[in-house]
């Protein structure tokens, strides 16, 4: 397995390209179609599935013309159906937590909402991808419609129980260079929402 990231977009969004056997699992592919049929025909490359973190506009943008070229359904959390822009018919919804099996890939769907009511984080092997849940020293905003602060400090805390080993690819590189790898170990020790999280939710309560 293979992670590879296309920044794309205005907003600095992460598609991330998850290779396995010649099959890719996509997440998040949006704003610049060209770009990823590019990527994916370079490396001969046949998408097997797409997911979406969740789904906020510019996660998705322009990722039907991507679903109705491959023929696939985009996987997303169904309490992030009333935000989805995208036509039902190209949508599966699914309640997290899930775990998929595909491309050779075991991929867990872990349930983190308070972003969304429907945000995830996806887990491949020592891999996460967090999408607006956790960012590189940052976390997501809780002051737009559907966010919940309280519950994104409790998805929060689920993510320092993790690996402190685990590979974070986040939705935005928000973090300088390279700002969106990092690992639930670096986090844990210089993003503050994180260390709150963990040690006072309760003042974090305050900050959200
Ligand atoms: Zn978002």
């Amino acid at each position: 397995m293979k992670v590879d990231t296309l920044l794309l977009g205005p907003m600095l969004n992460c598609t991330y390209i998850i290779e396995n056997r010649g099959l890719a699992v996509l997440i998040d592919p949006s704003w610049d179609m060209p770009a990823i049929y590019k990527f994916l025909e370079d490396k001969n490359l046949k998408p097997a599935a797409v997911f979406f973190t969740h789904a906020h506009q510019d996660h998705l943008t322009d990722a039907e013309a991507l679903l109705i070229k491959y023929n696939l359904k985009g996987y997303l959390e169904e309490r992030d159906e009333p935000l989805c822009s995208l036509p039902k018919v190209l949508v599966e919804l699914y309640k997290a937590p899930k775990i998929f099996e595909i491309a050779g890939l075991k991929i867990e769907i872990i349930s983190t909402p308070g972003h969304t009511k429907g945000s995830v984080c996806i887990r491949i092997g020592n891999v996460l991808f967090t999408g607006d849940t956790l960012f590189v020293n940052s976390v997501g905003r809780t002051d737009l419609p559907g966010a919940n602060p309280g519950s994104l400090i409790k998805s929060l805390k689920i993510l320092t129980s993790l690996p402190r080993e685990t590979i974070v690819y986040t939705g935005h590189s928000y973090g300088g260079k390279d700002g969106f790898k990092t690992t639930i170990d670096g986090q844990l020790s210089s993003n503050p929402y994180l260390k709150l999280a963990k040690n006072n939710p309760k003042l974090l309560e305050d900050m959200l």
